[in-house]
């Protein structure tokens, strides 16, 4: 997966999780509970960065980008009441 695209507003968004902020890591609530008592830092560094789906907002113009679970792309999504760029 590359670590950077272009939004189509212009901005760079960084996916690389040591250069990009405002970068997310997505889990399901099933993956969450099979995690046993007491949680381990390496269980849980584990679940949130081998097994989670990746979220990254440009920093540009807001929209999110969530990592395709099919290809090594990211789809882009619309933020839920949003303003509309002037
Ligand atoms: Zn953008």
């Amino acid at each position: 997966m590359a670590s950077k695209f272009t939004c189509k507003c212009g901005y760079t968004v960084c996916t690389n999780a040591f250069e990009g902020h405002g970068i997310y890591a997505l889990v399901t609530d099933h993956e969450f509970d099979l995690l046993k008592e007491p949680i381990t830092t390496e269980e849980i560094t584990k679940l949130l960065w081998v097994k989670s789906r990746r979220m990254v907002e440009c920093k540009g113009c807001g929209i999110l980008y969530l990592s395709s679970m099919d290809s090594n792309n990211y789809i882009p999504y619309k933020k839920v009441g949003s303003k509309p760029s002037t």
